[in-house]
């Protein structure tokens, strides 16, 4: 049994407003109220709403698009590149429609600078982290839907302090389209590239923040200059399983790969690492997840974090084959990166290997999840804005 303190049950009082959800799902649900919102930006609207914004402003509507080909297209926000919209008015545009969102407060590279994590610093003084990741056949970016997260996962660093507030839509997008710049830029060792995939893995639930986090995905994936223009196929949404989440994500119409964060294969074990279990168990967020597959035709990622003595027993590696026997799914087994004061640790190599060589005697498709940027504290569930907060006290 798992001896490190595990968080108190997260159902909150009865008769909150919430229709009994847990506390930090609640605060997602109903955004993070009574914190000022960030500064609206082109990134939160759609192409019309970005043209009326434009009207709003007493322009032409066609400026936006133009200001849409600078941000997206060219990826700049400074005023003084934009040499096509008419000189006394460039700067009150991109003040009204392209504030800058995030301060790169800290930048940490590794991996002879293909793994670059950035601390970036919101209008009230938020912290959030990206990660974009160089491969040789892909640049991954892996983004924040919030500040902070409400889920209390025990194991997870972000899920240590808690909801600071959702992002908007134009705070995600900025992440890549900063990640998207330093690479058109050469910045990144391997010549000018592109970001080929998105990752939710980043701090928060983005499911938690859906409206927001769907707006964001359009942007990443909507050609350009309406947004990015990176497929949806390579962007990722990763959940902890909120179950009607996940049915309505499924209704969208997008071709987005959605990743479950199981971690244990049974409710008993599941309720501690995840507690949102407590609120849907596991076989719900997995019928959820083959809804979301038969839907959309897309391979779900069912994502394990190895906990050595938790839940990597040979047992256990049984009971998720069994669950996922015949079903659109894939298991990524990651090593536990511990967090601090954490008494838990990653799995011993040799239980992994047992446990990925019964998932894959059982027919299940199961890769190990590399481990990039953990001596910078950027690796899986690491994102927890650490140096802002020893900068700041
Ligand atoms: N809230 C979302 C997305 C953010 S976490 C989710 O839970 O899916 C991204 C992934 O990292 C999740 O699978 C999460 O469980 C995992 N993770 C969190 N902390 C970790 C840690 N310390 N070691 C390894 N993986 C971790």
């Amino acid at each position: 049994m798992p001896s490190a303190a595990l968080p108190a049950p997260i159902s909150g009082p009865p008769g909150e407003p919430t229709g009994g959800l847990p506390a930090g799902l609640a605060g997602g649900l109903t955004g993070t109220a009574g914190r000022p919102s960030p500064p609206r930006h082109l990134a939160d609207l759609d192409p019309a709403g970005r043209q009326a914004a434009a009207a709003g402003l007493g322009q032409q509507r066609f400026r936006a698009d133009q200001l849409s080909r600078h941000y997206f297209g060219r990826l700049t926000d400074d005023p003084g590149d934009m040499t096509d919209l008419p000189a006394g008015t460039r700067a009150e545009l991109a003040a009204a429609l392209l504030p800058r969102l995030l301060t790169a407060e800290r930048e940490l590279t590794c991996d002879q600078g293909t793994t670059r994590k950035t601390l970036w610093r919101a209008f009230d003084g938020a912290y959030v982290e990206s990660v974009l990741m160089r491969y040789p056949d892909r640049v991954t970016m892996c983004v924040s839907s919030q500040a902070g997260c409400g889920m209390a996962c025990p194991f997870c660093a972000t899920g240590q302090a808690g909801l600071t507030r959702n992002l908007s839509a134009a705070e995600i997008v900025a992440q890549v389209v900063a990640g998207a710049r330093a690479l058109a830029g050469g910045e990144v060792p391997g010549g000018p590239g592109r970001v080929s995939n998105v990752v939710f893995m980043g701090m928060g639930e983005p499911l938690a923040n859906y409206a927001r986090v769907l707006a964001a995905v359009r942007r990443l994936s909507d050609p350009v200059p309406d947004g990015l223009g990176i497929s949806q196929r390579g962007i990722t949404i990763s959940t902890v399983g909120l179950v009607p989440a996940i049915e309505r994500l499924a209704g969208e119409g997008l071709s987005v790969r959605l990743a479950v964060s199981l971690h244990a294969p049974d409710d008993g074990l599941r309720d501690e690492l995840v507690p949102v279990n407590r609120r849907w168990k596991v076989a719900e967020v997995l019928a959820a997840a083959w809804a979301y597959a038969g839907t959309t035709g897309r391979r779900v990622s069912i994502e394990y974090a190895l906990i050595r003595d938790i839940n990597d027993q040979a047992w256990r590696a049984d009971a998720l084959a069994a669950l996922l026997a015949g079903q659109l799914a894939h298991v990524n087994l990651i090593p536990l990166n511990p967090t601090p004061g954490s008494r838990w640790t990653a799995s011993r190599p040799r239980d992994m290997r047992e446990f990925e060589a019964r998932l894959a005697a059982g027919g299940i498709p199961v890769t190990v999840r590399d481990t990039r940027g953990t001596q910078i504290d950027g690796a899986c569930g690491q994102l927890a804005a650490l140096p802002a907060a020893r900068a700041d006290g």
